[in-house]
């Protein structure tokens, strides 16, 4: 037997633990696709099924491609928009315009492409199942449930003329993400103050709830577009920064940083990355499951403590009327530091 032959055997027969994980979004995904390529045999639990639209920004900016390589998933972006140009409004106007590159894509594709991947490479998919936290079962199950003062509503739009790749608007009532996706669609995202209840429904809910924050203008022009009713979706009851949960945790279920960073997708995939090695322990029977998920506790902590420092410290100011004043005061005058600002968040 030829000499690489005989180590990968070596190194299968040395993998001695199945590792189940709960979630099938982009760190779960990503995690199951990198095991298995590495010989684990993995069992994934996705409460829901594929494709599916999720509400998110489908903006992925900061993720490195070494982190993908890791993981065995760059292809699967290939297809992506590649962005660049970023122009930042509120309610008055034009605030500041950057450079921030990222790629644009739907989750609806993404995970698509990541759950095929996953097979491909002999993975269990189980959809519409979920499983209870135990030992050898990564928690990947995206943001917890909690009170929430939140929500989070999303839809795609056709027919909608772009000034840059990637728009943002801020206001006291919430912010919005306009991003260049696949097919020339745009994807429109927002995180709003709950407010009482208009009766809109769908994306009328969406143009209710802008309207609501003083976006009036992009109302407007999103009226003028077509909006794909059936991308529709909407999430409450969630917090962000470090969320509780069972020990071995990665993605949103870890930690979920404010969405006006463009980043949770990245740090989605980056978590995966940290959690490898420690998965691969727990897989080899050189450590045990919770020595595993302490290891992956405490190189996610270490890689994201900056980030979530700086972004915990601006979604203050984003979402409070004085805050986002000065905030947009200084952005106006050419005081506000953006790109410094965007690399910390990064
Ligand atoms: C309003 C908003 C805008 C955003 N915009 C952006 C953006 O522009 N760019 C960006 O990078 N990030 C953005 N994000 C963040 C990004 O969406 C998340 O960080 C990312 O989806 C996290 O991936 P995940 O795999 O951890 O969780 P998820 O993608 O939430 O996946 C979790 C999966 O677990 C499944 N699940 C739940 N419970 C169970 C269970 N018990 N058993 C089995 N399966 C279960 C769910 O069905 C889901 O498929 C945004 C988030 C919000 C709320």
């Amino acid at each position: 037997m030829p000499l690489a032959w005989g180590a990968a055997l070596d190194s299968l027969a040395s993998l001695k633990h199945p590792i189940s994980i709960a979630g099938g979004g982009l760190a779960g995904l990503s995690l199951g696709i990198a095991l298995q390529s590495r010989g684990v045999s993995v069992t994934l639990h996705e409460a829901s099924t594929y494709p599916r639209h999720r509400v998110c920004g489908e903006f992925i900016s900061g993720v490195g491609e070494e982190t993908l390589d890791a993981l065995g998933i760059a292809g699967c972006l290939e297809g992506a928009t590649r962005l660049q140009s970023v122009c930042w409004s509120d309610p008055a106007g034009k605030l500041a315009e950057l450079q921030a590159p990222g790629r644009g894509i739907s989750r609806w594709k993404l995970d698509e492409l990541l759950q095929r991947r996953f097979l491909a490479h002999g993975g269990t998919l189980l959809t519409n199942s979920r499983i209870p936290a135990a030992s050898g079962v990564v928690w990947a199950a995206g943001r917890p449930r909690q009170p929430s003062p939140w929500i989070g509503l999303k839809c795609h739009a056709r027919n909608l003329a772009m000034t840059h790749d990637l728009e943002m608007f801020t206001s006291p009532g919430g912010y919005v993400g306009l991003a260049t996706i696949e097919e020339g669609k745009v994807n429109i995202c927002g995180l709003f103050k709950q407010r009482r209840s208009t009766g809109a429904k769908g994306t009328g809910l969406l143009l209710a709830v802008l309207r609501g924050a003083s976006l009036n203008a992009l109302a407007d022009r999103l009226e003028g577009a077509d909006l794909e009713e059936s991308s529709f979706c909407g999430v409450a009851g969630f917090q962000t920064g470090a969320q509780e949960g069972p020990s071995f945790r990665i993605g949103d279920a870890a930690v979920m940083i404010p969405p006006f960073t463009g980043n949770g997708m990245s740090m989605a995939f980056e978590s995966a990355e940290c959690a490898l090695q420690p998965a691969l322990n727990y897989a080899s029977g050189r450590s045990s499951w919770t020595e595993a998920g302490a290891a992956a506790a405490a190189v996610q902590a270490d890689r994201f403590r900056r980030r979530m420092t700086t972004a915990n410290l601006l979604h203050r100011f984003l979402l409070n009327p004085a805050g986002l004043k000065l905030l947009g005061a200084l952005a106006r005058s050419g005081c506000l530091p953006i790109q410094a600002i965007l690399h910390l968040v990064r």
